[in-house]
């Protein structure tokens, strides 16, 4: 996710910045993308609306890069459960803006963790189920509140596949924040009638059953049906475009390497595809309101700004990226499709590149669960500033000296960054104190064993979950230093430590 403070940083003096974030104005944002080639699953959908048909077949050893090791969440352990293993989620999702409703028909390949007599997803109360079948067969459930409770036995290890079709008019979630950039998460209708969803830490329940919570990263197929003008936006590559007959839009989407349902991104309106590439060769789409054309050429500094990132972090890890506009007054890393909101701070250059850094940083390897989202954001807002810092012609100290000023009071305010009060999610605490950390570390190990380190933790754990003690014991074994003191004062500790 972004995080608004640092462009007022640079526009205003420290004043101001220190005035901002003990009023609690703080905003932030974050975002991510990987790499080609790989195979989408045979068999992949047919995008037949309706058909509630299994669109994966549950022994394709595509799905095996899907398998996780799904945890109870320290932070927010009413989400999610470790019981499913979600593989492949292929959502048909048909949008009928002037009723408001989502008719959806949700084919989910799942493991089953354990044995066990019941298994649960998250699903806003909301909607309503009128199926659930498991492997061709119809199932008994219950739906109450969030939790779609299914009565089936299940073993352990063993896959099998889920349809559940639904309906209903999608509500948002509260978010557990007090953040001003935003209050709720998930689906999001605005008033005329066109959608989007941004859903950190949890919130993609309030649209489809889902698991979720971070440990457990699935890959996704999405046809989305919408009236004229509206398209269907989502992660991944545009696989098909076709006019219904009946004045709607079907696009399917393909997201080839699995993600985090926090990454998993909608949006449904009137949309101006613009296409570019890096100098590397990622294709880059931009998906920006027709309404507004401005911000078509807002957005397309995001290839150039890849160039960049790319000298930092190496090669972009996924196989195609897009940025998408949306009504929100925040940005959110979401895996291969990054999603802005349509106002200055949330398109401006330093937000794109914090939203690109998070592919590597979020979205390659992701936080086990939400205690650890310093790790995203730690090093996104770090290279934002140092991006800024290129950018200005200027020593990178100089932009870290003011966050450095008022690190100790968004520590008192939110908790250490790995171990933060969990109704104050995503505040400065996440962001600056382990920007600072990073450079710290960089000024202890020097230029070349710090960069190499920082491109090589992605790809130890490519399209996989890192803890805590992961990150802190690698960088300890590969620089033959035991570090564990160090990030544990930065992390953990109430105070702040020098910098
Ligand atoms: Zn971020």
């Amino acid at each position: 996710m972004r995080a608004r403070h640092p462009a007022r940083a640079a526009r205003r003096p420290l004043a101001g910045v220190l005035a901002g974030a003990l009023a609690g104005t703080l905003a932030l944002t974050g975002c991510t993308a990987d790499s080609p080639a790989a195979s989408p699953p045979s068999g992949s959908p047919t995008g037949a609306s309706g058909s509630g048909s299994p669109a994966v077949a549950v022994d394709d050893p595509a799905l095996d890069a899907a398998e996780s090791t799904p945890v109870e969440d320290r932070v927010y352990p009413q989400v999610g459960d470790p019981g499913v293993d979600a593989l492949h989620y292929d959502l048909d999702l048909d949008w009928a803006p002037d009723s408001r409703t989502l008719t959806g028909v949700e084919t989910l390949v799942f493991r089953a963790t354990e044995d066990a007599e019941q298994f649960q997803l998250d699903f806003g109360a909301p909607l309503e189920v009128s199926a659930v079948r498991l492997d061709g067969e119809d199932a008994t459930y219950d739906h109450t509140g969030k939790d779609l409770v299914v009565h089936a036995p299940v073993t352990k290890d063993r896959r099998y596949t889920l349809v559940v079709e639904y309906a209903g008019m999608p509500k948002p979630v509260a978010a557990p924040t007090t953040r001003t950039d935003f209050s709720t998460l998930g689906w999001t209708v605005n008033r005329d009638g066109t959608t989007w969803t941004m859903q950190e830490p949890f919130g993609a329940y309030s649209w489809y059953a889902v698991n979720d919570q971070p440990s457990d990263k699935a890959l996704y197929d999405f046809t989305i049906t919408a009236p004229d003008p509206m398209v269907g936006v989502a992660n991944g590559t545009l696989e098909s475009r076709v006019k219904g007959d009946d004045e709607t839009t079907v696009t399917r989407w393909h997201l080839d390497e699995p993600a985090s349902s926090y990454l998993v991104t909608v949006a449904i309106g009137d949309y101006e595809e613009t296409r570019d590439r890096s100098d590397s060769g990622v294709p880059v789409t931009y998906w920006t309101p027709r309404s507004q054309p401005r911000f078509a050429h807002r957005v397309q500094v995001a290839a150039d700004e890849l160039d960049w990132i790319e000298k930092k972090l190496g090669p972009y890890p996924f196989s195609s990226l897009g940025i998408l506009l949306v009504e929100s007054q925040s940005g959110m890393e979401t895996q291969t499709m990054i999603t802005l909101g349509t106002e200055t701070y949330a398109t401006s250059a330093p937000v794109i590149v914090h939203e690109m850094v998070h592919q590597w940083y979020g979205d390659e390897v992701t936080p086990v669960d939400w205690r650890d989202v310093w790790m995203n954001e730690g090093m996104a807002m770090y290279l934002q500033l140092a991006w800024q810092a290129d950018n200005a012609g200027a020593p990178i100290d100089r932009f870290l000296r003011q966050y450095a000023a008022i690190e100790p009071a968004l520590r008192r305010e939110a908790g250490p960054p790995a171990d933060y009060d969990p109704a104050a999610f995503g505040r400065g605490n996440v962001y600056y104190s382990p920007a600072l950390m990073w450079h710290q570390l960089r000024l202890r190990l020097g230029e070349k064993r710090f960069w190499s380190g920082v491109r090589a933790w992605p790809k130890a754990h490519a399209n996989g979950n890192a803890s805590y003690d992961d990150i802190t014991t690698w960088w300890s074994e590969r620089t033959g230093r035991d570090l564990s003191a160090f990030f544990d004062a930065w992390l953990l500790s109430k105070r702040s430590p020098r910098s």
